[in-house]
């Protein structure tokens, strides 16, 4: 290895790193309702500390962006680290105390362990070590620990906005060490069907919006089904769930409405217009075969797919500096979650890889989520020699 990556390997504090994570999952964050401002104060001290230019910037009332910069501003390369400082409310089945910070064989317990506190502090200890081991950055790298990835995203998006892109980006997410060059959307379709209340006693005189509804359901499921023909080398499939439901007033009653709530999970070479068009078409065979069903379909809400290059050198370098540390090429691959990275790669076109310690299937949104904390040190190692590579 060369002498650089051995001093900046050297500058990794894991006990320092360990602590700060901890700290982290000590003060409660959650959005909803997004009180994000503790967090971000006690982080702007931190890296305040460390000797890093530090801002924050308030998105909304109370709840901050944390940009944080290393290097002189404009120099390129420039390298953006994200991570979102946001959790889940911690919901219930917990064994643990969600905001304990508890460390038991090696695993750091609490809301936000994994998804992702722990992670944003691998970040910040690898900035750290960079800057630590006397190395002149070439370039430049900006440190962004943003609100609101759990909601409507508006941390990242702000950021855009303000300018905050560069030549590569990583986010932070657990991806459990492996590269991420793509990610599906996920779009919110609504579907209401219209019917005409009476009393059940005379069922005629009405007309059923949750029979039709049942029978739109019935057409999405075979939709779903033929959604499985489609498929991106990183992503695989679409997928297609109704995920809620609701209609009608009381039993002796012939319901007037009935309202389903549709996810869309959306692949990066699919157009976002046809998946909603698809669902009408569905509501339409309903239609032709029962002409008194009426039904709208709207789209509530859309996070983008993304994919980039993987001729990109973001990917070759963290492919190398991760085959550095654990001892194999992790390859590149796809995600069926979506995160902060759409933002950054279609508003921001700045080249993203998402990348982290941790599980998302096995530890985000559940109750005693936890992460490992070698598995933090060993982030920070790859992110510091990452940002060696590709700034220092
Ligand atoms: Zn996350």
């Amino acid at each position: 290895m060369p002498h650089d990556a051995d001093m900046v390997l050297d500058h990794i504090d894991a006990n320092r790193l360990i602590r700060l994570a901890q700290d982290m999952v000590r003060i409660p964050s959650d959005n909803p309702p997004g009180n994000e401002r503790e967090v971000a104060e006690f982080l702007a001290q931190y890296l305040g500390r460390a000797g890093l230019d530090v801002e924050l910037r308030e998105v909304a009332p109370g709840r901050p962006n944390v940009v944080a910069r290393w290097g002189r501003v404009g120099s390129r390369p420039h390298l953006i680290l994200n991570g979102h400082i946001d959790a889940l409310p911690p919901g219930n089945g917990w064994t643990r105390d969600p905001y304990g910070g508890e460390i038991v064989n090696g695993r750091l317990y609490g809301r936000g362990s994994t998804d992702m506190k722990g992670p944003v502090a691998s970040l910040i200890a690898a900035v750290e070590a960079v800057k630590q081991s006397g190395v002149k950055p070439r370039g430049s790298v900006t440190l962004t620990a943003v609100m609101d990835e759990e909601g409507r995203q508006e941390g990242t998006r702000r950021l855009v906005q303000e300018g905050v892109v560069g030549d590569f980006a990583i986010v932070a997410e657990p991806t459990e060490f492996l590269p991420v060059a793509a990610h599906k959307g996920d779009m919110y379709i609504e579907v209401v069907a219209h019917g005409r209340e009476a009393h059940a006693s005379t069922p005629q005189e009405g007309v059923n919006a949750i029979d039709h509804m049942a029978d739109i359901i019935v057409e999405l499921r075979g939709l779903a089904d033929r959604l499985r023909e489609r498929s991106h080398p990183l992503v695989g499939h679409p997928t297609l769930t109704v995920g809620t439901i609701d209609g009608g007033m009381l039993t002796p009653m012939v319901p007037g409405r009935c309202r389903i709530t549709i996810d869309r999970r959306v692949l990066p070479n699919e157009i976002a217009d046809e998946a909603v068009q698809q669902v009408r078409e569905a509501v339409d065979r309903v239609r032709h075969r029962r002409p008194d069903v009426r039904a709208d379909v709207r789209m509530e809400a859309f996070a983008p797919p993304m994919e980039i290059n993987v001729k990109s050198p973001l990917v070759a370098v963290l492919r190398e500096t991760t085959a550095q540390i654990l001892g194999r090429d992790p390859g590149v691959h796809g995600w069926a979650a979506t995160c902060d990275a759409n933002l950054l790669v279609n508003e921001g076109k700045t080249p993203t890889l998402v990348f982290g310690p941790g599980s998302i299937a096995e530890q985000a949104h559940k109750p005693d989520e936890s992460v490992s904390i070698d598995e933090l040190t060993t982030a920070a190692k790859i992110y510091a020699l990452t940002i060696l590579r590709l700034v220092g």
